[in-house]
């Protein structure tokens, strides 16, 4: 008797959980987070001016300002976005002091009003609304749209606008970008900003985002890393608007939309036919961006304090907290790679607590690793024994370089014990080429205090040529 009622218990609790998790998958029941909590996580610098709690009554004298941008489903086909002129700065100026004029006229009212506001909003939390304003055009709260940037640097008529998605979210929060294809053959982040972006829903998101998934349209469209000029964008920001071309496209990106960013995840790949594991390059010097790294779960982490021109190294110095993500090679659409990239970037916003989601984020675990380059010592064609990812033992044989003419062959043997975090794909090879990236796993504390000694720094080599450049 006594087993036959712990069996009907059990019975009972299997289909009540059965019928939770079918209500949780409905979206009956919201996973609770509270606003408290994502504002002690979310450390980055504050944004006030963009991104700012405003009553509805407020709402609606900002859309005269900027025009409201259109509320489009981002899962649902839409034509191309179209630039929104933004005045120039004479009219901004002219504008601004006509409304100066307005506000000091009313500013007794104004001041009523907003303590009313305030009252209000303490009432009810979730009556709140934000503003995002990018690109000339307001993106209410709980709405997603395309948007597009004009850098401005080609034949107006023939201009491409590049298009940029943005997701504002139903309550205050961080505002976290990724920008992709800065270098116009690096695919695989491009489908990561899409696949990320469009499994969001902006009334369960908590801060906005912003995603910028073809930065280098002009290099994307030739297959080429570079610009129409053969310059690298990613060598020329924070840019200059009466510079060269890479840096006047630098400054537009860079004050329209980065500008705008708490956070930034800059997607790259392995460059010159190199394959990079999934990885984050991040400069662990910085405590903020140690804090936003400790958000991504399973995903390899090596330091590395960037370089000039860069858009990691211009965005940390203007206090975005910024990472690049590495993600498997050029020209190539690798779904692993995007598997990883993907999941990696949904862990963080997990863990800023931006977006609920099924299951349980629990606590991120990044990979630490300091790193040593393998170079060929003779020139011929590379094999390899090894794949990304495997584990290598001091001495392991990871590929051969033969030659063809003299048929000799020579080893490439593992200095260290560690884990293959990039390598380069098969082909011809002269004595000097930086073959094999072998992580040797760290900890936070240890792998900034090494850089620069001992080790060679992970991806400088001697005369300051970047060997997988970002
Ligand atoms: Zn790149």
């Amino acid at each position: 008797m006594k087993e036959h009622t712990q069996c009907s218990a059990k019975f009972i609790f299997a289909i009540a959980s059965t019928f939770i998790l079918i209500l949780l998958q409905l979206n009956y029941i919201e996973p609770s987070y509270s606003e408290e909590q994502s504002t002690t996580t979310n450390k980055g610098p504050e944004k006030s001016a963009d991104f700012e709690d405003v009553g509805t009554e407020d709402l609606e004298q900002v859309a005269e300002a900027a025009a409201v941008a259109p509320n489009l489903d981002l899962k649902e086909v839409a034509p191309l976005p179209e630039p929104v002129v933004i005045p120039s700065k004479e009219e901004q100026e002219t504008e601004a002091a006509e409304k100066a004029t307005i506000e000091e006229e009313t500013d007794a009212p104004v001041e009523a009003e907003k303590e009313k506001l305030t009252k209000t909003v303490k009432e009810a939390e979730h009556a709140v609304r934000k503003k995002l304003v990018i690109l000339g055009a307001e993106v209410p709260a709980s709405t997603s749209t395309r948007l597009a940037w004009s850098p401005q640097v080609t034949i107006s008529g023939l201009a491409l606008p590049t298009p940029v998605l943005v997701i504002n979210g139903a309550n205050s929060g961080p505002i976290v970008c990724l920008t992709s294809a800065i270098h116009g053959d690096e695919l695989n982040g491009i489908e990561v900003v899409r696949r990320v972006m469009y499994d969001i829903k902006p009334e369960k998101l908590t801060g906005a985002l912003i995603g910028v998934p073809i930065v280098n349209l002009q290099g994307f469209q030739r297959g080429s890393r570079y610009l129409s000029d053969r310059r690298d964008l990613n060598r020329y920001f924070p840019g200059e608007p009466n510079g060269s071309l890479a840096s006047r496209i630098a400054y537009s990106l860079f004050t329209e939309i980065i500008s705008h960013c708490n956070y930034l995840i800059d997607l790259h790949t392995g460059s010159f036919r190199r394959n990079n594991l999934a990885q984050i390059r991040a400069n662990m010097s910085n405590p903020n961006i140690v804090k936003l790294v400790e958000g991504f779960d399973k995903i390899a982490v090596v330091h590395h304090s960037g370089n000039p021109g860069m858009l990691r190294t211009a965005a940390n110095e203007a206090g975005i907290v910024t990472v690049t993500m590495e993600l498997g090679e050029s020209l190539r659409i690798q779904e692993n790679q995007i598997i990883a990239g993907t999941y990696a970037v949904n862990s963080l916003l997990g863990n800023l607590k931006m977006y609920p989601r099924m299951f349980l984020w629990g606590d991120p675990k990044p990979a630490y690793y300091e790193s040593v380059w393998l170079r060929v010592e003779s020139g011929g064609i590379l094999f390899s024994e090894m794949g990304l990812g495997d584990n290598v033992t001091k001495g392991d044989i990871l590929g051969i370089v033969t030659d063809p003419i003299t048929n000799q062959s020579t080893e490439l043997k593992s200095p260290v014990e560690g884990n293959i975090i990039g390598m380069a794909v098969n082909q011809v090879v002269i004595p000097g080429f930086a073959a094999y990236h072998i992580g040797i796993e760290s900890t936070q504390e240890s792998m900034v205090s090494t850089d620069d000694q001992e080790l060679e720094p992970m991806d400088v080599s001697a005369d300051g040529e970047l060997i997988d450049p970002e």
